[in-house]
């Protein structure tokens, strides 16, 4: 594995003001961007995920670390005390999404996809080549 490889799997982030802070431990999916409701009230406009094995996340600090139960689906991890949204947590998935915006730079990854385009809001438009779905990811 190259040294660079190696660095892409073991990326760390953290909320804006430090209270919450994370590491992944293995491979990262690319970025998605959903433009649910959901996303866009808790992310102020669409979000933007990665995802890792949930075994793969490890918290080194989560004193400001509180969880959402959004839907009856997955709960959404965010800091208590700045604010930030981190994490979308599936109830019945091994993995857990990661707000790419959150990761220290560089992350090596790119953006791969829109969904729940259906739910567009009316104040932008997509005007790029990335696919993009309906609802959410096919599979
Ligand atoms: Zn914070
Ligand atoms: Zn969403």
């Amino acid at each position: 594995m190259s040294k660079s490889a190696d660095e892409q799997h073991r990326l760390k982030g953290r909320c804006l003001c430090g209270g919450v802070k994370y590491e992944v431990r293995g491979p990262l999916r690319s970025v998605v961007n959903c433009h649910c409701g959901q996303c866009r009230r808790t992310h102020g406009h669409y979000s933007a995920y990665t995802a890792a094995a949930r075994d793969d996340l490890v918290l080194h600090d989560d004193r400001t670390l509180s969880w959402y139960e959004s839907s009856a689906i997955a709960r959404r991890g965010f800091c208590g005390r700045c604010g930030a949204s981190l994490f979308w947590d599936a109830h019945d998935q091994p993995t857990i999404s990661i707000a790419a915006g959150t990761l220290d730079q560089p992350t090596g990854l790119e953006t791969s996809a829109h969904i729940f385009v259906e739910h567009l809001p009316d104040y932008y438009t997509l005007d790029d080549n990335l696919e993009k779905w309906p609802h959410g990811l096919p599979g």
